[in-house]
């Protein structure tokens, strides 16, 4: 998992994880920048970030 604002490589466990609608969403905290976002995932589809990645 790569931070969407700094793109600094995180390799913590997500400390928050939940369901939402039919994604996974796991909410990391960068170690780097401090910010904290979200990532969400489903099986067949591309998983994105919010805020979106700039990189
Ligand atoms: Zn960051």
């Amino acid at each position: 998992m790569r931070c969407p604002v700094c793109n600094a490589e995180i390799n913590e466990t997500p400390f928050k994880e939940w369901l939402f609608n039919d994604y996974s969403v796991s909410r990391y905290k960068c170690p780097k920048c401090d910010y904290s976002f979200n990532a969400y995932s489903k099986e067949g589809k591309e998983a994105y970030t919010i805020p979106k990645r700039k990189f």
